[in-house]
């Protein structure tokens, strides 16, 4: 069932030149003391030296448009607010506590409901934004046709015969890692070895379940062999972090309801993310819904049970990992788990544990790589230059893979790191993990000794 957007009273509201849904929030706004502490952690001041592409920048727009001396409609607003990345370093550093990540995405909603677009583009964004990731089905049948493309032979020829460059896709697929897994389908699949002491609910994830599902079965093997019972259950749908990011906050508001619905079946139990942005967008559920009466309460209960798989696993002692796995890597750190979820030390602890492991810190390893939702693919040339100083940094490490934890900080490391000629692979950090624990052979032999002793437990 497709619960409808509602649009109420009482979540309109007007400050200055803001006005509907979405309103940024006055007293956040007003929180900036203009200090610009923050000013040397953002990328994109990073790249242009300009004050208006900082945050005290945006801020300062934003307050201007609140104080309706600025128009909403103002190029220059309209420039700003999707130049910045939402990466939420300068929250991370700023010592009033400036919630900036609500306000750049509220401005965001404030000008996609303002801002009149032709009706083509408009249409584009459904197309493209909106109809794939309202059912997760949907999704799953592309991407099944994307693998199939690509093991068919079909994207050799498309691109011998500059198929993909005449319509302007090429750079599209480029980004995309080799499918070569079936979808992870939410309720068909779960983990549990006999010594079970905890429980945790898997959320499942848009691209992390069909373009890297192996990640999510990973994660899955981890926990089962430190002690937890894993489902994934049914229901849920993508978490509406790339609406948020583009200003589609009914349709992010669609898709956090149904997972809210979804997950209130498995009590209070954690409910684990293994997509850093996921994990942020789930966490804010609270703040997404504030204003609606009927799942203002739900959502703060379903926000307090999201976990972060290495804050997950960091919060017991980690099972020995059972053999070396010898390699020096780089940790690079995705801004919604560094920054939004303040999550930086566990991934570090986890990749300690592991025997043979060194873990060698680049430089920067937190400033973004310019994925940043679909950053990436609308805003291609700052985009570009942040991942390729990301993986400037990754290779002067000497490093012999990129450790990281974010679909989309993935895809766009595999993008620079071909842009320069380097083979690096990069890897989710859930995958190291299970490696060290022998993997989903290692697994099986386990699923098979806890059925034999169970039986035998049944017989005596
Ligand atoms: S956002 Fe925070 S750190 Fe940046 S200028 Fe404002 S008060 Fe200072
Ligand atoms: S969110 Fe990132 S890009 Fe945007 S102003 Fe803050 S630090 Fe800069």
């Amino acid at each position: 069932m497709v619960v409808e957007a509602k649009l109420t009273e009482a979540t309109t509201r007007n400050l200055g030149n803001f006005s509907g849904l979405d309103v940024p929030d006055d007293t956040l706004l007003r929180a900036c003391v203009h200090c610009g502490m923050c000013l040397p952690s953002c990328p994109t001041y990073r790249l242009t030296g300009q004050e208006a592409s900082s945050p005290r920048g945006r801020l300062w727009m934003m307050r201007a448009v609140a104080d309706g001396r600025l128009e909403l409609l103002d190029p220059s607003f309209d420039e700003q607010m999707y130049q910045c990345l939402n990466c939420r370093a300068c929250e991370a550093v700023c010592p009033s506590g400036v919630h900036y990540g609500p306000l750049v995405e509220a401005s965001r909603a404030q000008l996609e409901q303002h801002r009149p677009r032709p009706v083509w583009q408009r249409a584009a964004r459904r197309a493209g934004l909106a109809w794939p990731f309202a059912d997760i089905r949907r999704l799953r049948t592309m991407v099944n046709a994307l693998r199939l493309y690509q093991r068919s032979g079909l994207a050799k020829v498309a691109r011998r015969l500059g198929i993909l460059q005449a319509l302007r896709l090429a750079d599209l697929e480029a980004m995309l890692p080799p499918i070569s897994a079936a979808p992870l389908v939410a309720g068909k699949e779960r983990w549990e070895l006999r010594d079970a002491e905890h429980s945790a609910h898997l959320f499942n994830g848009c691209v992390m379940s069909t373009v890297f599902p192996e990640v999510n079965r990973a994660t899955g093997r981890v926990l089962a062999l430190n002690r937890y019972a894993v489902d994934v259950p049914t229901g849920q749908q993508c978490c509406g972090a790339l609406h948020v990011h583009s200003g589609m906050m009914e349709e992010a508001r669609v898709l956090a309801r149904r997972n809210i619905e979804a997950f209130e079946t498995t009590a209070d139990e954690p409910i684990v993310v293994n997509a850093a942005g996921c994990g942020a967008a789930l966490k804010e559920y609270d703040f997404l819904l504030k204003d609606d009466p009927d799942y203002a309460e739900r959502a703060r209960r379903f926000t307090a049970r999201v976990r972060d798989i290495t804050e997950l696993l960091a919060a017991h002692p980690l099972e020995q990992p059972r053999q070396p796995v010898n390699r020096t890597v780089t940790f690079q750190e995705p801004c919604h788990l560094a920054h939004a979820q303040r999550i930086s030390v566990q991934p570090r602890s986890l990749l300690g544990q592991v025997e043979g492991l060194r873990l060698v810190e680049m430089r920067e390893s937190s400033l973004c790589c310019g994925s940043a939702g679909i950053y990436n693919v609308i805003r291609r040339r700052m985009a570009d230059d942040l991942g390729d100083r990301k993986v400037k940094h990754a290779l002067a490490t000497g490093a012999d893979e990129i450790v990281t934890a974010n679909p989309g900080c993935a895809m766009q490391l595999r993008t620079s790191l071909r842009r320069s000629g380097a083979t690096l692979p990069v890897r989710h950090i859930v995958e190291v993990l299970d490696e060290a624990y022998g993997g989903l052979d290692a697994h099986r032999t386990l699923v098979k000794e806890a059925n034999e002793k169970g039986e035998q437990r049944r017989s005596d």
